[in-house]
């Protein structure tokens, strides 16, 4: 699999060639919520998400998120034999994130690698949550947004993944795949256990995907979040790093200025 070469003839980068000259983003939105973030009625991803509204244009990312990374987690390539003679497909799954509390996971499928590349960024956009971090293991007690605050567990065919609060320092203790999804959202250190066949790259990230949903949409009290330290999106700061000392008198819980 030629990742990287890949990438790079996928199209994206003329693209982004291009809309840096014209600054501001050319868009017109179709959607309520993209009307809504274009006219800066919504100005934070946080905000756009509460909303309820679905999200249907990738553009709304690009504006609200424009810090926002891609990867490719996995190229398939799908043949089928036709009168006409052979077939070959792509199918693409790609992880985005801004490694700072937002994370999405999207698919497409096409006869062109870069196409298909740029499609599933565009899904993967469409399909962004805010996850929530924060302390959360009682053997650390650092009191900063450096795990993931409670024990969830996602499924995707055969694969169930469960991730699990990791005292600050543990790193990520998971497959590859999930390495790659949770640095993506920001999470520095995680448990994880797995069943069935993570070889299976898609489910795997499905899986992943499927618990830091479960991350998103637990309901959770004030007093567990207090407790836990848990802060919800993005908190504006790298995630912590091994040898800073525990962030000052923290904030408590809020994450963005009114
Ligand atoms: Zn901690």
């Amino acid at each position: 699999m030629a990742g990287p070469e890949r990438r790079s003839g996928s199209g994206r980068g003329r693209r982004r060639h291009f809309t840096e000259e014209a600054a501001p983003v050319i868009w017109s939105p179709k959607t309520r919520l993209g009307k809504m973030v274009h006219s800066k009625q919504i100005t934070t991803m946080s905000d756009a998400l509460k909303t309820g509204l679905p999200l249907r244009e990738a553009e709304i990312v690009d504006l609200l998120l424009p810090d926002v990374e891609d990867e490719v987690i996995d190229v398939k390539m799908v043949q089928r034999m036709t009168d006409s003679g052979r077939r070959v497909k792509f199918v693409i799954t790609v992880a985005v994130g801004n490694k700072d509390g937002f994370i999405g996971l999207g698919q497409a499928k096409g006869k062109e690698v870069g196409l298909s590349i740029k499609r599933a960024i565009e899904n993967a956009k469409m399909n962004i949550i805010q996850i929530r971090r924060g302390c959360g293991s009682w053997e650390c007690g650092c009191k900063t947004p450096h795990t993931i605050p409670f024990a969830v567990t996602g499924k995707s065919g055969s694969v169930e993944v469960t991730f699990k609060p990791a005292p600050r320092g543990i790193g990520l203790a998971t497959g590859d795949v999930a390495k790659k999804i949770l640095r993506l959202a920001g999470v520095s250190d995680c448990w994880a256990f797995t069943e069935g066949k993570t070889k299976t790259v898609v489910n795997y990230a499905k899986g992943v995907y499927d618990a830091l949903k479960k991350n998103a949409e637990m309901r959770i009290s004030a007093a567990e979040i207090s407790k836990l330290a848990i802060i919800e999106g993005n908190i504006g700061v790298p995630p912590v790093k091994e040898e800073q000392p525990p962030t000052p008198p923290a904030e408590p819980t809020t994450t963005e200025g009114a």
